[in-house]
Parts: C-alpha cells; sequence; structure tokens
C-alpha cells in the first residue's frame, strides 16, 4: 500500500474516531453537567478539523506532476 492510501485510511479513521468521541463526550457532558467533559467534547471537534486537513492535505500532495509543477505536489 502506498503512503497516500495509507495516510487517507488514517485522515477517516481520525475522522470518524472524532466524531465518536464528540457525540460520546457531549451526550454525557450534558446529561451529567459535566463542564469538563463538554470542554473535551469540543477539542474532538478541533480534532476532527485536524483530521479533515490530513486528508485535504494528503489528497493535494498525492496528485501527479503537472506543467506548473514538475517535480509532483508532494512538498504541499
Ligand atoms: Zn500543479
Amino acid at each position: 500500500m502506498d503512503r497516500y492510501k495509507t495516510t487517507k485510511i488514517a485522515g477517516i479513521f481520525g475522522i470518524i474516531g472524532n466524531v465518536f468521541l464528540l457525540v460520546i463526550k457531549g451526550f454525557v457532558g450534558f446529561i451529567s453537567n459535566s463542564q469538563a467533559m463538554i470542554a473535551d467534547s469540543v477539542n474532538s471537534a478541533s480534532d476532527i478539523f485536524a483530521s479533515l486537513m490530513t486528508f485535504i492535505g494528503n489528497k493535494i500532495a498525492s496528485k501527479p506532476e503537472d506543467e506548473d509543477h514538475n517535480f509532483g505536489h508532494r512538498k504541499i
């Protein structure tokens, strides 16, 4: 498996895992009235954003070379 495919899977799992954590922590935080748990669910939301950036950056980096970028897009 090439590194772009591996990174894509890591990004997707990161998004799915953090959506799960966001929902669980948010739910438990609200029913138990715990500010710490709610704050941690917000932290999971920022991790979803980080995983999304991994996914998008990887997608751009995997593009083959073109006229403007003779050495490919790996360094994006
Ligand atoms: Zn290009």
